[in-house]
């Protein structure tokens, strides 16, 4: 550290370590394991560390940890997950714009207040009518109306237990249906109409206008599930939110209508290299047409990158290129950074428009997250931690006794063949396509709604451990320089890891 030591900042206040500013002025690239933060004083529990964050300019989650869009990280059940939990997930690309807008509504149908656009059928319908709806989207509490559609007036309703002994499936809907209705007023307030919902002890509370016409709809489930899932990221209406990928190409202008139609919270420009006259010309052209959906847009590195987006309209960056557990980017393009200074040096610049900058791959461990978070980043995006749960998509195999799921790279060769990947990494047209990525496997880690809490127990511990707590305020002994860093040798690398043991049991994550 001859630099540091002769530089304004290295001894502040004789104070150990050194700023972020001096650490990250160094002529290398420095990654997450390049450094140690110093530990701060702590006057509080890990429980009392709130791990609240925004991850874009108006999405805010209750954990900074945001999902990946690659088809062996994120769909619907992923996006519900982390949604749940805290956190919020972003549904890839590598799938029709059908497919993909199908995903969506799927987590936005998920949890509700006033459901206000409840699937609605006729007396005429049969029972056959509502198996589809039940296997399309998972419920079967149908509200029958005169027309079949929402507005006409209410005549009844249709839940499992009319239907589930019924073996003729062609019996219209009128036989079956109960009449007797508990229902509330259009204007009647969420808290209020939970409350003849919950005395009502009905699965479905109608909500009518003055004429008995249905105007929206409410389930006794979605009491239950706020209250198992007190920190759910949810929109204004109660819905879960959900975010997804996109590429600049013309032709997905009509993919981001129909994602945006059915109520996606973020859209996710998916580039490898953001930078682009596409990129700039396409967010300027969005923020005009839909100013209320925000886009994080991406990837950048450098500061010179992240500006240009941000003036461009971006509400938050997506920061990597090359760090990904399944990347070979930097080998292949010799384009990139190592991720602790390109986050680094993007949030510092993207601070001064209060943009949070989102630090996207090579997250292996709890340390990671926590290391991210105290060079700037508001949240993390993570692949290969998140793969391999029962939330991911695919199914489980078993290669000699282990347990593994599929984990690809958008851009490995295989992926690309689905589309999607070939998008990011602009090769859609190439003859010859180049791989910034490989497909594998990865172990069984179980489900998400053990791990998720362990890992964010994690990241409490971690700022506990630094005096802070809570993002901002970590941000804030960043930027004043009260936090403090240490390069790490790869000496002290090895003694920080397992040494010396003939055997150990290793924990969920972490020691690898
Ligand atoms: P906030 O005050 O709007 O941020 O939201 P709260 O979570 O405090 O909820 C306000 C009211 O809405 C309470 O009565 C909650 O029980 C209720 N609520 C919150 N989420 C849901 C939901 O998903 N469905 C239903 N039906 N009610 C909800
Ligand atoms: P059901 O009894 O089979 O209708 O299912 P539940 O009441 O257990 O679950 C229904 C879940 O789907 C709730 O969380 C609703 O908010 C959600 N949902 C979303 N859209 C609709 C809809 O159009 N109709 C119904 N019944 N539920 C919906
Ligand atoms: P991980 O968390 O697995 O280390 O990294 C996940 C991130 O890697 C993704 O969010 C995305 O930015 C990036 N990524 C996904 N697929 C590929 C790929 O094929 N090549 C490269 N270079 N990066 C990828």
């Amino acid at each position: 550290m001859a630099r540091g030591s002769t530089s304004k900042n290295s001894k502040n206040n004789n104070l150990d370590g050194f700023s972020a500013a001096t650490v990250f002025e160094k002529e290398q690239g420095i990654t997450y394991k390049d450094f140690l933060i110093l530990p701060g004083y702590i006057d509080f529990a890990p429980q009392d560390v709130s791990l609240e964050t925004q991850v874009t300019r108006n999405v805010r989650t209750k954990l900074p940890l945001i999902s990946s869009p690659m088809d062996t990280v994120t769909e619907s059940q992923m996006a519900i997950t982390l949604a749940l939990l805290g956190g919020i997930g972003i549904i890839h690309n590598n799938l029709s714009m059908e497919d993909q807008a199908a995903q969506v509504e799927r987590v936005k149908r998920y949890e509700n207040g006033f459901i206000t656009d409840p699937i609605v059928l006729s007396p005429k319908n049969t029972i056959a009518d509502i198996d589809n709806i039940s296997l399309r989207y998972g419920f079967s509490g149908v509200p029958i109306t005169e027309d079949g559609t929402l507005r006409s007036k209410l005549v009844g309703i249709v839940a499992n237990r009319d239907v589930d002994f019924e073996r003729d499936r062609t019996i219209p809907l009128a036989k079956v249906m109960t009449t007797e209705l508990v229902t509330a007023p259009k204007g009647i307030s969420l808290i209020q109409a939970n409350e003849i919902l919950r005395k009502s002890k009905k699965g479905k509370l109608p909500i009518v206008d003055k004429e008995g016409r249905l105007v929206a709809l409410m389930s006794r489930t979605d009491l239950l599930k706020n209250r198992e899932y007190p920190s759910a990221t949810k929109d204004s209406q109660k819905r879960l939110r959900v975010g997804a990928a996109t590429s600049t190409h013309p032709h997905d202008r009509e993919r981001i209508e129909m994602l945006i139609a059915r109520g996606v919270d973020l859209l996710v420009i998916d580039s490898a290299q953001g930078y682009s006259k596409f990129q700039i010309d396409m967010l300027k052209e969005m923020k005009k047409k839909y100013p209320d959906v925000d886009i994080m847009a991406g990837n950048v590195v450098t500061r010179e990158q992240g500006e240009a987006l941000i003036k461009a309209g971006a509400d938050a960056l997506r920061i990597g290129m090359g760090p990904g557990s399944i990347c070979i980017t930097q080998d292949t393009m010799a384009c990139g950074r190592s991720q602790a200074t390109a986050v680094y040096y993007t949030a510092l610049m993207a601070a001064k428009y209060k943009i949070p900058v989102i630090a996207d791959g090579g997250i292996s461990n709890i340390g990671d997250i926590a290391k991210a978070l105290a060079v700037g980043a508001s949240a993390t995006m993570c692949g290969s931690l998140l793969a391999g749960s029962k939330e991911a998509p695919g199914d489980y195999y078993y290669e000699n006794g282990v347990r593994l799921k599929k984990f690809r790279g958008m851009a490995s060769i295989e992926a690309m063949e689905g589309g999607g990947g070939a998008k990011r990494y602009n090769v859609e047209d190439q003859k010859i396509r180049v791989a910034q990525g490989v497909s594998g496997a990865v172990v069984d880690k179980g489900s998400l709604f053990e791990f998720i809490p362990y890992l964010m127990q994690g990241v409490r511990h971690a700022l506990q451990d630094m005096g802070c707590r809570d993002i901002p305020s970590l941000h804030k002994a960043l930027y004043s320089q009260k936090l403090r860093f240490e390069p790490r040798s790869l000496a002290a690398q090895a003694q920080g890891g397992v040494h010396g043991l003939y055997s150990y049991k290793k924990p969920i994550i972490g020691a690898d």
